[in-house]
């Protein structure tokens, strides 16, 4: 039966596959794909966990003593049933054998269709028995620990990523799960994955980032997706509209397929405007820069046509390493990748922000704190541990021998920690003169995103060479909403009177001083915005790659001279979004 699920719009364009549902990340099951060569040999890795399992319980039945209450043993009875039922074990084997899953997903996936079946029975008694097969199932997962490839956590495949290819099976995948984090997204990047959805999550939270930086469709905030779509369903992703459609009629494909290849017709077309430069139809020069996460995403950004990256988000080196943190070597190679990968084109790299919805792996979680996007995140994190922070300063500091690099300071907001700041650039430099170590100049900024920030310029720009806004944070700390959390996310509103005045604040105190400013947050990729944006006077914008021929194009149909006047009008109204069509 056919039905729709409504959640929030993160990354365009349409995705028609069959469902993988990932349980939570909570649950300890490795999920990734082997080849059609490896079958046989997965098959009898289940069939030997599942045999050592028998053994197990049989030994336990047969050294069970004589007292031992009745119900053990029937316990015992019924586990071994499950474990030899030949229809339970075929339909394990089927997703292995079908969908190419690894054995623990294949059992995982099954336990949930059953689970499901369960739900459904009438009888208490029966529903409850499903603890008896989790139980079991559960035995089979231990036991496959032993006998292959492990991987803590569903989406930290133990592979490495490039083999997470579709193998033989060619049916495209969509993935659902209740959440993913940042740091799992980023796993799935290059994935076999034609579109995501997920139950949590706010229009830009950063898993909503970063599923926009894999320009695959995706929808957030589904809140009950995952309990509503099951394993193998035919499921459309709406990404423009924010809806899921799951068991889609004939009809209905037909419809969202001629609405996937107007999507493509779209992007070919837009494709063309890549080497065209962005000016205005007055004549402005407006800089397209882009924002990436890994290194390799300089290609994304070139193909695009960046001109350069206006925001490195440093913080995805950093996380689910279980720890480890990158050593200098690795950070400066990973920096100096980025360079190279921008032939020559200017690279913002922002120190490490972790904290709030991008904890560093789960057990370092910061949600053991009341107030994540209020506690210790960002540059403050940074300050907390010196000499964590001073290596990530001396690795960027190298990596600027190899081209034009500027260094940008997240979430400060007292004049205390900008000094501080200053003082563990200038240490880090020492200590590379000390080393004998090359390394280059940088322009320093700092991340206009906490209110307090956007009313201290003056502080600012006596330190810095620039600013950019992130209104991502901006807005929810402005208007105090959790940028992650869907229930408020009708709350979040970029166009709220007092956000507007921070940003045009920002942005006219930085062209008074002749300072560099840019936008560096999800509203400089949203082209609903760009020309409010025009109209107050930026003329920077970073975003991520996939959204960057879309604004062009909006720049080319402009006339700041025209959009000022009415951004004026839109900033001094008590409804702005009544204005937004000049
Ligand atoms: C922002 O806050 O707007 C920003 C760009 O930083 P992040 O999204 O990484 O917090
Ligand atoms: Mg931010």
């Amino acid at each position: 039966m056919t039905f729709s699920i409504h959640g929030l719009a993160v990354a365009r364009g349409i995705a028609i596959g069959r469902a993988v549902l990932v349980a939570s990340s909570r649950v300890d099951v490795a999920h990734y794909f082997i080849e059609s060569s490896e079958v046989a040999a997965e098959i009898d890795r289940l069939r030997k966990a599942r045999d050592e399992v028998i053994d197990e319980l049989q030994r336990l039945q047969r050294d069970m003593p004589k007292d031992a209450p009745h119900e053990l043993g029937a316990l015992l009875d019924v586990h071994l049933m499950l474990l030899q039922d030949d229809e339970l074990n075929a339909s394990v084997v089927h997703w292995i054998k079908e969908r190419l899953y690894n054995a623990e997903w294949a059992l995982a996936s099954q336990l949930e269709v059953i689970s499901r079946q369960f739900d459904e029975m009438d009888d208490p008694y029966l529903r409850e028995r499903i603890a008896d097969v989790e139980q079991v199932a559960e035995r089979v997962l231990q036991s496959l620990k032993g006998t292959g490839s492990l991987v803590t956590k569903v989406s930290r495949p133990s592979r490495p990523q490039q083999e997470l290819q579709l193998g033989d099976t060619d049916v495209p995948l969509v993935l659902v799960a209740h959440d993913l984090s940042p740091a799992d997204m980023l796993q799935f990047k290059q994935s076999v994955f034609t579109g995501f959805v997920t139950d949590v999550g706010g229009k830009t939270s950063h898993t909503a980032i970063v599923a926009r930086s894999l320009d695959i469709p995706a929808v957030v905030g589904a809140r009950t997706a995952s309990q509503l779509v099951k394993q193998d369903d035919w499921v459309i992703i709406d990404g423009d509209a924010g809806v899921v459609i799951v068991d889609p009629s004939p009809i209905v494909l037909a419809d969202y397929g001629f609405k996937q290849r107007q999507g493509d017709l779209e992007r070919e077309r837009l494709a063309r405007l890549r080497h065209t430069p962005a000016i205005t139809l007055d004549g402005q020069k407006i800089e397209l820069l882009a924002n990436i996460e890994m290194p390799e995403d300089t290609q994304a950004a070139i193909t695009a046509g960046a001109i350069g990256v206006g925001l490195f988000r440093s913080e995805f080196l950093f996380m689910g390493r279980q720890g480890n943190l990158p050593g200098e070597d690795e950070q400066y190679e990973a920096y100096r990748r980025a360079v190279d990968g921008m032939k020559g084109l200017p690279v913002t790299v922002r120190t490490v922000d972790v904290g709030a919805d991008k904890p560093l792996d789960d057990t370092r979680h910061d949600a053991a704190h009341l107030n994540p996007a209020l506690g210790l995140r960002a540059i403050r994190w940074s300050l907390a541990d010196p000499s964590m922070f001073l290596t990530q300063l001396r690795a960027i500091l190298r990596a600027a021998a190899h081209g034009q690099v500027n260094l940008l300071i997240p979430m400060l907001a007292h004049g205390s920690e900008i000094r501080q700041t200053l003082a563990l650039i200038d240490q880090a430099r020492h200590e590379l003169d000390r080393r004998g170590e090359a390394y280059g100049p940088v322009r320093l900024g700092a991340m206009i995103e906490i209110p307090a920030a956007a009313l201290s310029l003056r502080l600012f720009l006596k330190y810095f060479d620039f600013l950019s806004i992130g209104t991502n944070d901006l807005i929810q700390y402005t208007l105090a909403i959790d940028r992650a959390d869907e229930s408020v996310a009708h709350l979040y509103d970029p166009l709220h009177p007092a956000v507007l005045r921070l940003i045009a604040d920002t942005i006219a105190e930085c062209d008074r001083q002749g300072k560099g400013v840019s936008v560096c947050g999800e509203m400089a990729g949203d082209v609903s915005m760009t020309r409010l944006l025009l109209g107050l006077g930026l003329r920077s914008f970073s975003m991520h790659p996939s959204q960057i021929l879309l604004v062009k194009q909006q720049v080319l149909r402009s006339d700041t001279a025209k959009l000022a006047p009415w951004a004026d009008q839109v900033l001094a109204s008590d409804e702005p979004s009544g204005l937004m069509t000049p």
